[in-house]
């Protein structure tokens, strides 16, 4: 047996890796290793989660951002951006419409956004959980205080999700400006998993200077960490930043990854991305095979989608939400999975 294969069976038996033998795996990596890798990974879905495939329901609700990161398109620099909030209104007329349609789970996503004050999130955080107390509420809000996590816990919200970005400090500095450092937003994780939250990371594949050993250093601290969800896509650029002419990450390093992460952390929530769907037409089945189990079609308002524009090209922001759920159960139901009306915590 080749040496990848050798290094993904101790993977399977002693779920880590050291930091070199990461680097070899990702390093060596072919077309046969990875059918080797799928292959483990979709026994491990299986077996936790069945042909599952647990829908999330997003709410991109503002594009404000007071952060500056070089990658993404909604940055503060971007005068392009043009800027949009949903009201509390809208945000409960998305929420109703995903109910009626079987998401259980919504997503609360936006940018920075200092107009949503502390009182203004957990009021909303309320009114969602009152109407629909069987739905998990997810939150993706950024870096934020530890009591302002906890005060969101306290409303009602069950999730957040926070990636990483890298876990190395060096390259987070080429990623973003010197305010934003790797340390705060590690320590953020840790507070939001002690507070209680089903905790979700991950990182952008392919983001411009990544390495293998940058990789490495992501996966050692996801299996530290031990997330709940880990959410991985390809970096895609986008024309009104600084990486506008970066080159993109491939959606063939990016199934890699998946499998890895199914077969490091079994249980893992693992979404197939949009981002993964916007660089390959096929994209997101590819991700279900690689072992992810997870998908996040989006319940923003059609008027709106195209202004949250984190990269270039980004799919399906024509789409009413329903007809992302029809969609989207053809494309699972065409590979052997099923979307399932169901919250999909995460398998203890
Ligand atoms: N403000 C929130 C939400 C960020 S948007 C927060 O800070 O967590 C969600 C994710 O989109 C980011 O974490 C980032 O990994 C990803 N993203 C941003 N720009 C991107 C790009 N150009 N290509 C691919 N993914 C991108």
């Amino acid at each position: 047996m080749d040496k990848p294969k050798q290094l993904i069976d101790k993977l399977e038996e002693a779920s880590r890796l050291s930091k070199e033998e990461w680097i070899s795996l990702i390093e060596n990596r072919s077309e046969t290793v990875a059918e080797y890798l799928f292959e483990k990974a979709r026994k491990w879905q299986h077996k936790y989660y069945g042909n599952h495939v647990y829908t999330r329901g997003l709410i991109e609700f503002s594009n404000y951002c007071k952060n500056d990161c070089y990658y993404c398109g909604i940055r503060r620099s971007n005068q392009n951006a043009e800027r949009y909030r949903l009201s509390r209104e809208q945000i409960l007329e998305c929420c109703q419409i995903g109910y009626g349609l079987g998401f259980r789970t919504f997503v609360l996503q936006g940018g920075e956004d200092g107009w949503f004050s502390q009182e203004k999130l957990e009021e909303i955080i309320h009114a969602i959980r009152e109407r629909y107390p069987d739905c998990a509420i997810t939150l993706s809000l950024g870096e934020r205080s530890r009591e302002s996590y906890r005060r969101l816990f306290e409303a009602g919200a069950d999730r957040y999700l926070l990636r990483h970005e890298t876990a190395d400090e060096e390259h987070y500095r080429k990623l973003h400006p010197q305010e934003l450092s790797a340390a705060h937003r590690k320590q953020c994780l840790w507070d939001l998993k002690e507070i209680g939250y089903q905790t979700g990371t991950g990182f952008m594949v392919g983001s411009p200077g990544q390495t293998a050993a940058h990789l490495a250093e992501d996966l050692m601290f996801i299996r530290k960490l031990e997330p709940h969800m880990v959410g991985i896509g390809p970096f895609v650029p986008h024309h009104d930043t600084p990486f506008a002419a970066e080159k993109g990450g491939t959606a063939e390093l990016t199934l890699f990854l998946i499998g890895l992460l199914r077969v490091m952390l079994p249980k893992l929530l693992l979404p197939a991305t949009t981002a993964l769907g916007t660089i390959d037409a096929r994209g997101r089945e590819k991700g279900i095979l690689a072992g992810a189990n997870v998908v996040m079609p989006n319940l923003s308002p059609t008027d709106v989608r195209k202004k949250y524009e984190l990269y270039d090209n980004k799919i399906c922001t024509g789409d009413e939400a329903a007809e992302c759920w029809a969609c989207l159960g053809h494309r699972m139901e065409g590979i052997g999975y099923q979307l399932v009306v169901d919250r999909g915590d995460f398998c203890q």
